[in-house]
């Protein structure tokens, strides 16, 4: 079985914190993994820490990798930079548990990265055990 759950993004960048969804159905689990996947092309899951400097410059950094004038798909729907964010930093990660615990190191939180947003979402959970 595969859950999911919702969020929303309010901006065009934003980093939104999954972990405490992610860890409540990791409890369930005595050992195994979890692996999320966001079905969107212009949305990333990532793994960072949580300090709201760092969080900033995670965001000016895909913005200044990744924004450019001249992209072709530009003409199309002006996202360009926000499917090449989800292209390079991936849409999914594989998270071991152990005893109901992510084994996340302390400074590791899972964070969706919004690039085109605002808009709604959508993280698949799928549990291995
Ligand atoms: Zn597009």
């Amino acid at each position: 079985m595969i859950e999911k759950f919702g969020i929303s993004s309010q901006k065009k960048y934003e980093l939104i914190d999954l972990t405490g969804h992610v860890q409540k159905i990791a409890s369930r689990i005595d050992s195994g993994a979890i692996m999320l996947f966001a079905p969107h092309a212009t949305g990333s899951i990532i793994i960072c820490e949580d300090e709201p400097g760092l969080k900033e410059d995670v965001i000016e950094f895909v913005k200044d990798l990744f924004e450019k004038k001249g992209y072709k798909h530009d003409t199309i729907d002006d996202n360009a930079h926000a499917h090449l964010i989800s292209s390079f930093l991936g849409c999914s990660k594989l998270i071991p548990v152990e005893k109901g615990k992510l084994m996340l190191g302390i400074w590791q939180t899972i964070f969706f990265l919004e690039s085109d947003g605002p808009r709604e979402r959508t993280v698949y959970v799928k549990v291995l055990s």
